[in-house]
């Protein structure tokens, strides 16, 4: 399935400070720069030191996270998401979602073990596994009057326990094979 859509992750950075005062002040950012962002640049204007210094991920899209999180965070977040190819970003922020992901080292996810386990994007679970016999010639030696009482519920049913299988928000399926 190919479906056209915006994986750029953004973060809305705002000032703390600002903030706690009653005014919103802030902006929308590539999540990849969040980390640059000065507070001059934040406000508009020359900030004295020592005041106005914590910026804060206020809102985010397209990143995997449900909460707020510091600028640092969201760009490191975001540089790893750029590890993948853009097709597969969806598919990558709804593993991390999922909770049920793998982390790197630095507490990020581990995108080789995303590519290990990501077997692409599927109208259903079913039509994965019926390319997976197809790919693995399962019926290919199997007279076509006996292959077609192949069981493919019982055979489906049993493949998914192998499987984590994710909405992709879009009446489709992100299959991912569990090691
Ligand atoms: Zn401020």
């Amino acid at each position: 399935m190919t479906r056209s859509f915006d994986t750029t992750p953004r973060v809305w950075i705002g000032c703390l400070q600002c903030y706690n005062e009653g005014n919103l002040v802030g902006d929308w950012h590539n999540a990849t720069d969040a980390d640059e962002i000065t507070t001059s640049q934040l406000h508009g204007r020359a900030i004295d030191p020592g005041t106005h210094e914590e910026l804060w991920c206020l809102d985010h899209e397209n990143l995997p996270i449900t909460a707020e999180c510091s600028p640092r965070d969201a760009a490191e977040l975001a540089r790893t998401l750029e590890d993948v190819p853009e097709r597969e970003r969806p598919a990558l922020n709804a593993w991390v979602l999922s909770g049920d992901y793998i982390e790197d080292g630095d507490g990020l996810p581990s995108i080789s073990d995303f590519e290990e386990r990501y077997c692409g994007e599927w109208s259903s679970f079913r039509e994965y596994a019926e390319q997976l016999v197809e790919d693995s010639g399962l019926l290919a030696d199997v007279p076509e009057e006996v292959a077609r009482y192949f069981d493919w519920e019982a055979w489906t049913r049993d493949l998914i326990y192998d499987y984590a299988v994710m909405d992709d928000g879009s009446h489709g399926a992100y299959v991912f094979r569990s090691l």
